[in-house]
């Protein structure tokens, strides 16, 4: 029977306010979805300086929240996202009164993360305190939330929280949160095993010891980090908590990635049976691309963090990556919009220069994704591991074929082109190498250009396929159940 539930979401990234990644856009999106279905949801994250203040409300009582090397007083703002879900930013100019998420940039980390994020974990309990509001479910997201459950089975375990059960999201197992084994003095707690791996302290190893449930964001993924291949030294612990662990795909949030209804992409809006804005929108992406405007020339779109998790260095490493040439042999075009490691972006640069049929845009620019997903006719993703992937499932639903490796979310959503019957929704690869890559996308653009009915089929399928939030929904409703039960026992 499903009863409804309070529950907490403590993340660094939200949409609208911080994003650096699919993260950002999970977290607004299943908390929107959990409170239409009537769980009393919100959401805390840090008030970054770039967020303005001046369009929040600001909680009248400072939140005074203790930590190993003493107390901080910060202020509380408050903003409802989208009319729906309150959402609480702990505002705290030392720590978090810099512009950047993580870092100053994509590829940096600030040196004092260790802080900054455990205070967001003890703040959470002190902000429960302050709004005399004690969630259910504390449904914690990455490592920068990794230490909630550690807190909730020691100095939160019999108090307020005592029936709070613990969820934990991994949505990368890339990004762990290490520092050296005297940060753990930051928390205060005399037991530390659980928070340390390898001699170093380890925020995501700790929330996985800890956490009632874990999750992350597909089932092959949930598969693959089992392993030694992906699972960056953690293997072996999830390996042991595999009965608490599931894999769930995340959903898209429709009400902004629909080419029906998309505002980056108005008036020029379609639709599975009304694709001429299509090519419209393909003409439009290559004049603000500056590439030859020729709709017969297939473009091939890329939206990514530019990190080595999505392939770029058998992209585009110089000596080594295949970008240049298939720029060079193969009748194409691409366009690529990201941010990340300095050398990616300087070669990205170089490229653009020196290639006419490629354009690179290297900044943040949510209105050129949206084009992009738009105007293109593949969309590329060569990841090395992909927990979920949001941007191939956009693809799809914008009829743009996306040409993804097999891996974690991609394997889960992405079907291969069948040459002999013209079905799929896309094309697959299984080795990382930058002649698979050539390989894969030279396969995709004979299609284009040889087997055009095949395309066409392939976006109807591409663009009918659905991945709402409708089935990982009732998923998730069971894992609060579990983490309930889980946390009674
Ligand atoms: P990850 O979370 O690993 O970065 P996802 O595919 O799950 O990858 O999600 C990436 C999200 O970030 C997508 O919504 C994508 O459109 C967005 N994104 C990434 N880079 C940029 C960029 N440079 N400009 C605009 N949006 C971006």
């Amino acid at each position: 029977m499903k009863t409804t539930k309070k529950i907490l979401m403590i993340t660094s990234e939200t949409v609208p306010y911080a994003k650096t990644g699919g993260l950002a856009d999970m977290v607004s999106a299943l908390a929107l979805k959990l409170r239409e279905s009537g769980h009393d949801v919100r959401i805390v994250l840090p008030r970054y300086y770039d967020i303005d203040k001046t369009k929040l409300t600001k909680i009248e009582k400072p939140l005074g929240i203790p930590t190993g090397n003493g107390e901080k007083w910060t202020a509380v703002y408050t903003d409802l996202l989208q009319n729906s879900v309150p959402v609480y930013f702990i505002d705290h100019d030392g720590l978090y009164g810099r512009s950047g998420v993580y870092g100053p940039t994509g590829g940096e980390s600030f040196p004092d993360n260790a802080e900054r994020y455990n205070l967001l974990c003890r703040g959470a309990f002190q902000l429960c305190r302050l709004l005399e509001w004690f969630p259910d479910v504390m449904h914690c997201h990455d490592w920068s939330a990794g230490l909630i459950p550690l807190y909730l089975n020691t100095i939160e375990f019999n108090n307020e929280f005592s029936e709070t059960a613990s969820v934990f999201t991994i949505h990368n197992i890339g990004y762990q949160g290490i520092f050296s084994s005297d940060t753990t003095k930051l928390t205060g707690l005399l037991e530390q095993a659980s928070m340390l791996h390898n001699d170093d302290m380890n925020f995501l190893k700790s929330a996985i010891d800890q956490s009632h449930i874990i999750t992350t964001v597909s089932p092959t993924y949930a598969g693959e980090i089992q392993t030694s291949e992906f699972g960056e030294g953690l293997e072996g612990l999830l390996d042991y908590r595999k009965y608490d662990l599931f894999g769930i795909l995340n959903g898209v949030d429709y009400s902004e990635w629909d080419p029906a209804t998309d505002k980056f992409i108005k008036p020029l809006n379609y639709s599975v049976d009304k694709l001429e804005n299509k090519s419209l929108l393909k003409e439009k992406l290559q004049k603000e691309a500056g590439l030859e405007v020729n709709s017969k020339k297939p473009l091939i779109g890329i939206v990514s963090r530019l990190a080595d998790q999505k392939g770029f260095k058998e992209l585009c490493e110089p000596f080594y990556g295949c970008l240049a040439s298939l720029c060079r042999y193969i009748d194409l075009q691409f366009v690529i919009l990201g941010t990340g490691e300095k050398w990616c972006e300087e070669e990205l640069n170089r490229l653009d220069t020196t290639l006419p049929n490629l354009t690179a845009w290297t900044k943040f620019d949510n209105s050129k994704a949206h084009l992009i997903e738009a105007g293109s006719d593949f969309f590329l993703m060569p990841s090395r591991y992909e927990p979920c992937g949001l941007n191939q499932l956009y693809s799809l639903k914008y009829g743009t074929l996306p040409i993804v490796r097999r891996t974690g979310g991609l394997a889960d959503t992405v079907r291969n082109y069948n040459q002999e019957t013209g079905d799929g929704t896309g094309f697959t690869f299984d080795d990382l190498t930058p002649e698979a890559i050539y390989n894969v996308v030279g396969w995709a653009i004979w299609a284009w250009y040889n087997k055009r009915e095949d395309i066409l089929k392939m976006q109807q399928s591409a663009m009918n396929a659905d991945f709402s939030w409708t089935d990982s929904l009732v998923k998730y409703d069971d894992i609060y159940e579990k983490a309930l039960v889980k946390r009674r026992a």
